[in-house]
């Protein structure tokens, strides 16, 4: 089987030892990488570390060139990236080929945003003490950086930091989760095609007891972490002084107001709580229905829930797949068992085969339980009653986490109540809180982390303002 190389400043490489990828749907072994040594990560970080300057100052229609032409290869081998995908990470190639779809544009944005991005003027004499003076601003990178990136969306993910640095011309270090680094890899092999200057990106597999080295080094000043909080917030501490940028876990709330379109909330909230195998950050996890709808609610979520498709990934016809690991679908299992011995009902799913879990609907389930206060990543939805607007929406903030919030209503006012109310980062009326445009701010408050995605979003959290000020105007 090939050996899958690494990207070092902008070749590949490989290094003294190899690492095994295996599909979680089978166990079969899909690929074998090849792991840098200390000095291969030293030589990598240096690299970028002494391109930084060229690399702010490349031209805009270099960077944008690049980006397009990521894009277009995305594009061009999408199909190719979405049986990696699915062979890594076990996702339904039906999602593995949404995934990819938006990492091209992800990247087609990044090659328009960065044609956008220029300073501004700002008049200083609104002040008598600044007659005749002007301030141009403009933002600058802090330098290289850092992108941490966890299995579930081992393609966008890791577009979602490349792209910005590129475009704001920032050198750009990628530490791929263990379990899914063969699409990134595959993924340095397109970046390796543009002009961008040797040293501008490197894409290294390392273990995770070698990431903290990345983490605690000086020369990387931005950190770009997407992961659990654990670990974010371990990273967040390690290193104070440098930008760090958390996208985290949630536990998201679909909540289905007593006007809601029954047919379509029970729709979309049945596949959002199991897509992905509900290894997603934001996938469908409490669901609140106002007690006036709750049993018609619940009368057209369960079949919706039992016409999912479950079983192989590689299916076209399949809408669930495996978890990442027989462990993590285990864990999963245990969680639920748990919260059916504190007295919640199963009212769909609940078994496991393998790495499998079937889409699992549970009622009556206890405040305290895990499967309702933390982040189950897994296909299990809870299902809560509220007695008013106002109850659902303090149960929708009864949460450590904030990322995002669906709610499902016809009413303005219920909608514009909800962005006043709900602790989250994104409020998505009409739809489930799984709703992404990658292109729109994204991420999370309370627990679910610091800083903002989303490709303006991230260019600005990659760079610094910066005011010159000119005098005697
Ligand atoms: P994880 O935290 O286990 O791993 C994330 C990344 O951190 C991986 O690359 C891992 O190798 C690395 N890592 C682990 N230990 C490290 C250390 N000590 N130092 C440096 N790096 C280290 O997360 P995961 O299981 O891969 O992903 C699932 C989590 O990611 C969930 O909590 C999910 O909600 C979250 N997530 C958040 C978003 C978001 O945008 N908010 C998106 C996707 C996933």
């Amino acid at each position: 089987m090939d050996v899958r190389t690494f990207w070092l400043a902008g070749r590949p490489a490989t290094g003294k030892t190899e690492l095994t990828v295996t599909n979680p749907h089978d166990g079969r072994e899909i690929g074998r990488y090849s792991v840098p040594t200390d000095a291969q990560v030293e030589e990598a970080v240096a690299a970028a570390h002494a391109v930084a300057g060229q690399a702010a100052a490349l031209p805009v229609h270099v960077r944008a060139e690049a980006l397009a032409h990521i894009s277009r290869r995305i594009a061009e081998r999408a199909e190719e990236f979405a049986q990696l995908i699915t062979a890594e990470n076990g996702k339904p190639i039906v999602w593995a080929r949404g995934e990819v779809g938006r990492a091209v544009s992800t990247f087609r944005f990044a090659a328009e945003e960065t044609r956008r991005w220029s300073g501004g003027v700002q008049r200083l004499d609104t002040e008598p003490a600044a007659n005749g003076r002007l301030a141009y601003v403009s933002r600058v990178p802090y330098g290289p950086v850092l992108a941490i990136t966890p299995f579930n969306f081992p393609l966008n993910l890791v577009a979602h930091k490349v792209a910005p640095a590129i475009a704001v011309g920032a050198p750009i270090v990628v530490k791929p989760a263990p379990a899914t680094p063969l699409s990134s890899l595959l993924l340095g092999e397109i970046m390796a095609e543009t002009d961008l200057p040797a040293g501008m990106f490197s894409v290294l597999p390392v273990e995770n007891e070698r990431a903290s080295g990345l983490v605690l080094d000086p020369r990387l000043p931005v950190v770009s972490f997407t992961g659990s909080g654990p670990v974010g917030y371990a990273i967040a501490d390690q290193v104070p002084r440098k930008h760090v940028t958390l996208e985290l876990g949630g536990n998201a709330a679909a909540v289905v107001l007593a006007d809601a379109d029954l047919d379509w909330a029970a729709q979309r909230i049945a596949l959002y709580s199991n897509y992905q195998a509900g290894q997603s950050c934001i996938a469908v996890q409490r669901v609140i229905v106002e007690d006036a709808v709750h049993d018609a609610f619940v009368e057209r979520l369960l079949p919706a829930v039992a016409a999912l498709v479950t079983g192989d990934p590689s299916d076209e016809k399949t809408q669930v797949g495996p978890l990442v690991s027989e462990a993590a679908a285990e864990r999963v299992e245990q969680w639920v068992r748990e919260a059916v011995e504190a007295g919640a009902e199963v009212l769909a799913g609940g078994t496991r085969e393998g790495a499998t879990v079937a889409p699992t609907v549970l009622a009556g389930v206890p405040r305290d339980a895990k499967v309702a206060c933390e982040e189950v990543f897994g296909p299990v939805m809870i299902l809560q009653r509220a007695a008013s607007i106002d109850e659902a929406y303090a149960m929708v903030n009864d949460s450590r986490y904030g990322l995002q919030a669906g709610v499902f209503t016809r009413s303005l006012d219920a909608a514009f109540r909800a962005n006043r109310e709900l602790e989250v980062g994104g409020v998505i009326i009409g739809d489930v809180p799984s709703y992404r445009a990658d292109q729109m701010p994204y991420g999370g408050v309370k627990d679910s982390g610091i800083g903002r995605e989303g490709l303006h979003s991230a260019m600005e959290d990659m760079t610094y303002e910066k005011v010159m000020v000119l005098t005697g105007l």
